[in-house]
């Protein structure tokens, strides 16, 4: 009895340090016109307000977390600019308190033959042990490699699922670019397993294409969302930079980093930001690593998959202006038939789109530069669940949905390459 106590104890500390957010609330809003979206797009460019889902054009929802001290502010600005918005969580921390106590409680069936399952969400050190344990079980499959270094010194995997042979066509995959998306290592995990242990069930997805699968190319946030004085919501990296107004800040956004028309908007300058593009195209140590691991086998592949949450699009570039690549057409046609498979799983819509038409202006993407800059024909960011009820907070139960679902887009992806 005293050992439970203590334990709770104990829990109760751990639980207490994490960054908390009593009080906080996510809206959702509305820009009517010109000059509702232009205040929205300043107000993204600021470290008070947190923009969940990026921003969208006029008429489209867009979700904003707010620190209580800004609520009233916020909601002023609503009313001056005749936006619509109402709000979708009154608490924040209520829903993350929520989601964890529904991650603790979730039993464990049998002994599962991982480090990971797909009924929680794991750490990176978690994820890492699987990834050994299934190269270990499948050598003749499954080949485990670093990347490199993080800036916390944590090696960066890269799993490689192939039968060998020669002259076959390749597929790049990353997930947990962006910190707080949990459920996008919760989905690349599981196509690696899918991919490998079922491999018998659908062996043409690996005996005809060879994968190159990078389960959280950012692992230092992804580990500091676990961690017991982290903080649940971090989307950047975790090196320091020179901030605002002398005073330093955390974090470069990855997703803003890639060497493809840096920096033409979309982006932040500030270092406080969640936008941050950072100092220079690929100052970051991590998009390095990402960008020279893609360019090792860029000459093999013909197409880039990225996972994001949340807001259920299947994208194709550019994210930086809202002209058209010139194969459009083909990009398109492919996701339709990806997500036509997806919806008819569980009946979840995906709207498709190019990313700047979709949603908003936004450079410096992994997804334009694996097209522009390595000139992989087939690049695409998918924003998985949900609409944004639980966000990034997506509950543990929908992990294996979520991923079923979009297994289904993803077949159809790499039947394309056959
Ligand atoms: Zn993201």
């Amino acid at each position: 009895m005293k050992l439970l106590i203590l334990l709770s104890v104990l829990a109760a500390s751990a639980i207490a340090s994490q960054k908390r957010y009593d009080g906080y609330q996510l809206f959702q809003v509305t820009p009517k016109d010109a000059a509702s979206y232009d205040a929205l797009a300043r107000l993204s460019d600021s470290e008070i307000y947190d923009f969940w889902t990026d921003l969208r054009t006029i008429g489209h929802s867009t979700d904003i977390m707010v620190p209580p001290a800004y609520v009233s502010l916020f909601v002023d600005l609503m009313y001056a600019y005749s936006m619509e918005y109402r709000v979708k969580m009154v608490d924040v921390q209520t829903v993350l308190d929520m989601a964890r106590d529904e991650q603790v409680a979730v039993p464990r069936v049998g002994s599962p033959r991982y480090s990971v399952t797909w009924d929680n969400y794991y750490d990176f050190n978690a994820i890492t042990a699987f990834i050994n344990e299934i190269a270990a079980a499948h050598p003749d499959k499954v080949t485990v490699s670093s990347i490199g270094k993080t800036f916390e010194n944590r090696d960066m995997p890269l799993v490689k699922i192939s039968t060998g042979g020669t002259g076959k066509k390749a597929i790049v995959v990353d997930g947990g670019i962006h910190a707080r998306e949990w459920i996008s290592p919760a989905f690349v995990t599981w196509l690696i397993n899918e991919l490998v242990e079922n491999y018998a069930a659908h062996p043409q997805y690996v005996d005809n294409v060879d994968w190159y699968i990078m389960p959280v190319i950012n692992p230092d946030g992804y580990q500091f969302t676990h961690d017991t004085n982290g903080d649940r919501l971090w989307r950047k990296n975790r090196k320091p930079n020179a901030g605002i107004g002398g005073i330093p800040c955390i974090g470069t956004d990855m997703n803003r980093n890639f060497g493809f028309h840096w920096n033409e908007g979309g982006s932040s300058a500030n270092g406080c930001s969640d936008t941050f593009h950072g100092g220079a195209a690929f100052s970051e140590i991590e998009s390095q690593n990402v960008r020279d691991a893609i360019l090792a086998v860029a000459g093999q592949a013909e197409m880039y998959l990225t996972f994001h949450s949340y807001g259920q699009y299947w994208l194709t570039p550019w994210g930086y202006t809202s002209t058209l690549p010139s194969d459009y057409t083909q990009l398109y046609t492919l996701a339709v038939s990806a997500v036509n498979k997806l919806t008819a799983v569980y009946g979840t819509q995906y709207t498709i789109g190019s990313s700047t038409n979709v949603l908003y202006v936004a450079s410096g993407g992994s997804d334009d530069w694996a097209k522009g800059g390595a000139g992989i024909p087939f690049s695409y960011t998918v924003e998985m669940r949900d609409e944004g009820t639980f966000g990034f907070q997506l509950p543990a139960r929908q992990i294996l949905p979520n991923n079923e679902e979009v297994w289904e887009g993803v077949k159809v992806m790499a039947e394309s390459l056959f």
